[in-house]
């Protein structure tokens, strides 16, 4: 069996208002330090019975801003793996950077250490859009960090967009998804912007001082987003993600797919592949004292019914353009909850779901009202929606 792991990296140079993520300003040394207990925590993981002899197929650095790391860090992680581990040969290494945090010199690093993909976090093209998302990089630098990722040799680069900011019209996104294209990227994750509890946009959006686009107008956005990007070759393969052929993210299609994953550092989630799901201490201090003394640092531990683990699966596949075919759904919800739920598919419109008798797929105008759509199938299987499923915004 294989699994994949992801470190969260959670320094950021500065905490983008909108962004609910853990993350912080690193204070002298927490960086170091910071590296020091995730490789402690990689060690305990590798003798714990759920991921233990198992082969690693993916390697995501993932935060924060990982980039903010030296690349001495990154390659001394990635050892250390696949000290402990079979790391098969294939294996996806992906490292999520901002423009800005890192120039050629440590691009060619980050290279030969064995990182394989670049995630970058450009978001726009816009200057008013950077700035507007209180961004610490400009429209120039973005285009810049694909030409420096091109010139370490990366051949696998995706790039982060966001739309549905304020006051953002169609002609703004349409500026962004042509220059993205004109940037040759392998892949393209797109973020519709949400304003969550807690952050300065949350606030802000309450207060008045943020007026958010109507759904309607984001929705355009969404579908021009699918057109332009289809038209030029890429597989709209995700609620969120556009991939040239062979370049989906393999680290994400293991979330999807409901395979096994481990999750290290603050905050971040494992999966054991079979009923377990646990979360780490979402906070440095705690996560760290639990590693430094060499102790679980895991704040919850969710042992998942028969029933849950079904409809989530159904849940997932649901955000993939590959849909969810009729013996799949008799295996893992049994014959009479399938049976219900293609009945129900028939009733949602056509725009909105591809239903055939054995096979059934939720299309992109669909993915926007996912979470309406999926909340329909899970009253016809008489459960609640056990989590968000619409598009999230990241970055
Ligand atoms: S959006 Fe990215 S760069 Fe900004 S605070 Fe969040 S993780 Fe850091």
């Amino acid at each position: 069996m294989s699994f994949g792991i992801y470190l969260h990296m959670p320094f950021c140079r500065r905490r983008c208002p909108y962004c609910d993520f853990y993350k912080k300003v690193p204070r002298t040394g927490e960086v170091e330090r910071f590296s020091f207990l995730l490789g402690k925590e990689i060690e305990h993981h590798a003798v714990s019975p759920s991921f233990a002899g198992l082969e690693v197929t993916s390697i995501y650095f993932g935060g924060g801003t990982p980039s903010l790391h030296p690349p001495a860090h990154i390659s001394h992680l990635i050892e250390t793996i696949r000290t402990l581990w079979q790391v098969i040969d294939a294996a996806e290494v992906t490292l999520e950077a901002n423009p800005g945090t890192v120039g050629l010199y440590e691009l060619k690093k980050l290279r030969a250490s064995g990182v394989n993909r670049l995630s970058l976090g450009v978001q726009s093209f816009s200057q008013r859009k950077l700035q507007q998302l209180f961004r610490d990089h400009d429209m120039f630098q973005g285009r810049e960090s694909v030409g420096l990722a091109r010139a370490a040799g990366f051949g696998n680069i995706s790039m982060d967009l966001i739309f549905g900011i304020p006051h953002e019209s169609l002609q703004e996104w349409k500026n962004d998804l042509e220059e993205t294209l004109e940037l040759k990227p392998n892949h393209v994750s797109l973020y519709n912007l949400e304003y969550h509890a807690g952050t300065p946009f949350y606030r802000w959006r309450k207060s008045g001082r943020l007026l958010p686009l109507s759904e309607e107008l984001e929705l355009e956005m969404y579908l021009m987003a699918h057109e332009i990007l289809c038209d030029a070759g890429f597989e709209h393969y995700e609620v969120s993600n556009f991939a040239r052929s062979g370049f989906r993210s393999c680290h994400n299609m293991l979330y999807w797919t409901g395979a096994p994953y481990l999750g290290l550092g603050p905050s971040a989630h494992s999966y054991d592949g079979t009923r377990t799901r646990f979360q780490n201490w979402p906070d440095l201090s705690s996560w760290g004292s639990a590693v430094d003394f060499r102790q679980e640092p895991i704040s919850e531990i969710e042992h998942l019914a028969d029933t849950q683990i079904g409809l989530e699966w159904l849940a997932l596949l649901l955000r993939l353009a590959d849909g969810v075919s009729y013996r799949e759904a008799e295996e893992k919800v049994g014959p009479a909850r399938a049976s219900a739920l293609w009945q129900v598919a028939t009733e949602i419109p056509t725009e909105l779901m591809d239903v055939q008798s054995e096979h059934l797929a939720i299309l992109p105008r669909g993915w926007f009202c996912m979470n309406d759509i999926v909340l329909k199938l899970y009253k016809a299987l008489d459960m609640a929606l056990p989590q968000e499923h619409r598009l999230v915004c990241r970055g």
